[in-house]
């Protein structure tokens, strides 16, 4: 066979390996840049995954993106799928508060107050903790110094989302309704997240006055809750993974070449081209997408950036696992209307979050069965791990039973575990990710993509590839 003039490289295809496939093969002309994805595993898509439960197709990864967000709905239109597009059929959502699910209050914005009278007769606090909330509405919390700087230049000033809202607002606000709703994005602890990365609009609005929760309340809705007229969430009707199928359909119509168990070893550098080492022969090429985990992607730059290897290693990560369960709707003694609920860690139990997911999704709604999915484990809490799929299966059964009151056992049950799925976005997470494309901008041809950038969600994702397929073509034509 002969060696095509240029070759592009995507280590990785989960959604960014094969977004920014997508992006760069309406860019090239084939006849002259072969274009290949190298993937590990068996199977397309990394951490998107649905699988066949009672009939459904349920998602073992991500459930639904971020619809305000303008990449992922944007690469279902440009794949043509957009009609299989879903927005949830509930949008009510509680929250597991002193040993009560309690419906979650209006005007919150990712947990945090903007209004005090849902709050204060929504029951999720004590009233020490809404006294505490109160001087927040009235501007007499303590005023703070924060964000306090973490480095040197405008856009590294951070500080964790806890402590904004511990400052202004209470620990009872930050344990029991910030922490479930903003942890829960990223399997992390409000405490230790970066409000930079994860929350920026908490820092202009700690920096605008006195009260957080005015300063965070939307424009022109002083006393009414912002009532949102288009989904904030969407998903994808036949599961997440026909998103993957599509892709891949596509870019194999664009005849790119797709490489299923194809493990990346190392990456060398010979003659100008990345040698891409591989099991059987390796491979030369002259641009790589780097679309894999963190800590993949440190070892494989170790030898060209000691310090992109050295700030990708420096992140951690969080493990969780999923746990979906079907139960006759006999047996369920809980209005289910809703989207489902989330557990704050104060309360100690195992489960941290369960969606209703045959009252969520219209397409998952059964005539008499009801479909959950539980999710366990979040940074600083494996107490999952030491369990194996019979005895995880058991104690989440044993948590909804008495939590959702039901009377009978499972009628079916699956457990998928992601180890390492979650990087943590600490303090000063912005400036750690300018240091490391700093770093790799003079490794010509070679970009970064994933969720270890800027953003953990599918849209994020999305972006950060096309981003990086566009730095790698740029520096095609430098060359
Ligand atoms: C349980 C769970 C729930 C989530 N919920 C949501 C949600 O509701 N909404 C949302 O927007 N996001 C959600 N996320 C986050 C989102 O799914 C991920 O951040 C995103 O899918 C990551 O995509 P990626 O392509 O960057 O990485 P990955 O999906 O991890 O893909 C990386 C790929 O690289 C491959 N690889 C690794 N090493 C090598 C190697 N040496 N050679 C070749 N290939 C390699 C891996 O096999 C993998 O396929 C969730 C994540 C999880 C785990």
């Amino acid at each position: 066979m002969t060696e095509p003039a240029q070759r592009i490289a995507v280590i990785g295809g989960g959604i960014s390996g094969l977004s920014a496939a997508w992006e760069l093969s309406g860019a090239v002309d084939p006849s002259q840049t072969q274009l290949v994805v190298l993937e590990s595993d068996r199977r397309w898509g990394g951490k998107i995954d649905s699988f066949e439960f009672e009939g459904s197709q349920v998602d073992l990864g991500p459930d639904a993106f971020l619809a305000r967000r303008p990449e992922a709905v944007g690469l279902c239109q440009e794949l043509g799928i957009e009609a299989e597009l879903v927005a949830p059929s509930a949008s009510r959502a509680y929250v597991c508060s002193r040993g009560k699910l309690r419906a979650l209050p209006s005007g919150l914005v990712l947990g945090v107050p903007t209004r005090f009278l849902p709050v204060a007769s929504s029951g999720i606090l004590p009233w020490p903790g809404l006294l505490r909330l109160a001087m927040d509405f009235i501007a007499i919390s303590p005023r703070t110094s924060l964000p306090k700087s973490v480095g040197g230049s405008q856009r590294s000033q951070d500080c964790s989302v806890g402590d904004i809202i511990r400052t202004h607002m209470g620990s009872q606000v930050l344990d029991r309704l910030v922490d479930p709703l903003v942890g829960g994005i990223h399997a992390g602890r409000a405490a230790r997240l970066s409000a930079a990365a994860t929350f920026p609009q908490l820092l202009q609005a700690c920096a605008t006055g006195p009260s957080l929760a005015r300063n965070l309340r939307p424009p022109g809705t002083p006393d009414r809750a912002e009532k949102p007229t288009q989904p904030i969430f969407l998903s994808v009707q036949r599961g997440l993974s026909y998103l993957i199928e599509s892709l891949v359909a596509q870019l194999l119509s664009r005849g790119i070449s797709l490489q299923l168990s194809t493990t990346v070893r190392s990456l060398g550098r010979s003659d100008g081209r990345w040698v891409i080492g591989l099991e059987e022969a390796d491979l030369q090429a002259d641009g790589v997408v780097l679309a894999v985990p963190a800590p993949v992607s440190a070892s494989l730059l170790a030898s060209h950036s000691a310090q992109a290897a050295s700030l990708l290693g420096s992140l951690e990560h969080a493990s969780v696992a999923i746990v979906t369960l079907a139960y006759a709707k006999e047996d369920v003694a809980t209005d289910l209307s809703g989207t489902g609920f989330v557990v704050p860690a104060v309360e100690g139990r195992l489960l941290s979050a369960c969606t209703w997911l045959s009252s969520k999704w219209k397409h998952l709604e059964k005539h008499d069965e009801v479909l959950l999915r539980a999710s366990v484990g979040r940074f600083g809490d494996e107490r999952f791990m030491a369990l194996d799929d019979e005895e995880l299966l058991s104690a989440a059964h044993a948590e909804l039973s008495e939590m959702l009151d039901l009377s009978g056992p499972p009628l079916a049950g699956n457990v998928r575990r992601w180890p390492g799925a979650f990087p943590q976005y600490a303090v000063g997470h912005l400036e750690l990710v300018s240091q490391l494309q700093d770093s790799i901008s003079e490794l010509r041809g070679l970009a970064l993509a994933g969720a270890a950038l800027n953003g953990v969600g599918i849209p994020a994702c999305i972006a950060s590839a096309r981003a990086a397929a566009r730095k790698v073509l740029a520096d095609q034509l430098r060359r």
